[in-house]
């Protein structure tokens, strides 16, 4: 395929936040459909260090969930995965991640993918106002929940409907605890990395 440099065109890169705790096949389907529906050089996914929405319970040690995500992503080569959310260190907010893209990434254009939940919330985020400035937003369809502009400034947001895959993390874990298979819902390593790391066992 021909890269910017031989079409004069700024370089597109998706960027998809999250937990990733574990990684599963509902966030590789919505980057896969972005990339293709926005014309994305690159997605890159970016698992957060200590999330400052959950602090409510206790999050997987960034180490593992950094190797799940890579192995998820390892065989696409339109996928990549960045340390900057953990190596930063503390609570992460999406102004920090995509100011640092920013500066990594110059000559391009940045495009945040976000679950429908995920977008409802966004107006709540640190520094709302910025976060518009700094990338396109694209919202994209999430079972159990309802797509909608959340009011952002003007073409700050476009909303793209994935196929439905009504899975989440929070199952995923719940599941491990209960011993019901995952097979099928994240990627046959990750189901293998949690298995050998014996990871959400006691939840
Ligand atoms: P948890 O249940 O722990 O919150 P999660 O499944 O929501 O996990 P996150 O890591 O919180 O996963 O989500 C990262 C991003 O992926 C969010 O923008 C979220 O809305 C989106 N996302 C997660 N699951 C899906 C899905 N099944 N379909 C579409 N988008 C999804
Ligand atoms: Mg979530």
């Amino acid at each position: 395929a021909a890269g910017p440099a031989d079409t004069g065109r700024r370089r597109r890169l998706g960027v998809m936040g999250g937990t990733f705790d574990p990684i599963h096949h509902g966030h590789l389907v919505a980057a896969s459909e972005v990339a293709a529906a926005f014309g994305l050089d690159e997605v890159v996914f970016v698992p957060t260090g200590r999330p400052w929405q959950k602090s409510h319970r206790t999050v997987t040690p960034a180490e593992d969930r950094y190797l799940m995500t890579v192995i998820a992503t390892a065989e696409n080569p339109q996928f990549s995965v960045s340390r900057i959310d953990i190596d930063r260190g503390g609570p992460t907010y999406t102004t920090d991640t995509l100011r640092d893209l920013r500066e990594l990434n110059p000559d391009t254009d940045l495009f945040f993918i976000t679950g429908a939940d995920a977008l409802a919330q966004i107006l709540t985020w640190r520094d709302a106002d910025e976060l518009f400035s700094l990338a396109h937003f694209i919202g994209v369809t999430r079972p159990g929940h309802i797509l909608h502009d959340p009011g952002l400034p003007e073409g700050g947001v476009s909303l793209v409907e994935v196929p439905a895959l009504a899975i989440s993390s929070t199952d995923c874990r719940a599941r491990v605890a209960k011993g019901a298979p995952v097979w099928y819902l994240v990627p046959d390593g990750v189901v293998r990395y949690i298995d050998k790391r014996q990871l959400y066992r006691g939840e």
